[in-house]
């Protein structure tokens, strides 16, 4: 990205993309990730977007984007499943941090979407307590797709990526005005792990 931090919902999705493209060619850039800049950073943060995206190690979020330091406003959890606190975390980014994008990030062969469709089918491996409430969450996203005839795991990914952005603008009013206000965009998008690529799948606000 330019020197200049991205102060509009588009000057901050094209700088992701730019950011992505010097990743995919291996012409990384790795902005400011010295010591000045660390302690210039320390009085403040002013992160250009939020990202809330799976946790999977492959996805690590200022590598794929070749952003630096105080960049990148960054949530994940397994399969970026909506909570509560990941709501908040986006609210604190949008309204206090005032970024002007929010990208939602999947990826291709995710663990926690494999884990509910093989849950659907009644061939769950994981025990784990906890586990249940990532998979429970995606669940509804898998049924309605199952009952459509869809049963593909890239199809379904794409599905909860849209089920989750519908959830982020339906249910934080913050959000939701920053978007209708022309402030913020969210980016809906899957990462591919062989090409390390990113491709847009819903954009909603000023955004193309
Ligand atoms: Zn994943």
């Amino acid at each position: 990205m330019s020197a200049e931090r991205p102060s509009n919902p588009q000057q901050a999705w094209d700088a992701m993309l730019a950011g992505n493209q010097r990743f995919v060619t291996g012409s990384l850039a790795h902005p400011r990730q010295d010591i000045d800049h660390r302690e210039a950073l320390a009085a403040a943060q002013k992160p250009f977007a939020a990202l809330f995206g799976c946790s999977d190690s492959r996805l690590s979020a200022e590598i794929i984007f070749d952003v630096s330091l105080g960049d990148l406003f960054v949530v994940r959890n397994a399969g970026q499943v909506i909570a509560e606190t990941i709501l908040g975390s986006l609210e604190y980014a949008v309204e206090v941090l005032g970024v002007p994008l929010i990208m939602v990030l999947g990826h291709d062969e995710c663990g926690a979407i494999r884990a509910t469709i093989d849950s659907t089918l009644g061939n769950l491996q994981a025990k784990g307590e906890f586990i249940q409430h990532i998979v429970a969450s995606i669940q509804p996203t898998v049924r309605a797709a199952n009952a459509k005839g869809i049963h593909d795991i890239d199809t379904v990914t794409s599905l909860h990526i849209e089920d989750t952005i519908n959830d982020l603008v339906s249910r934080s009013k913050i959000i939701r005005e920053a978007v209708e206000a022309g402030k913020l965009a969210i980016v809906g998008a899957n990462y591919k792990l062989v090409l390390g690529d990113i491709h847009p799948l819903v954009m909603v606000g000023q955004v193309s």
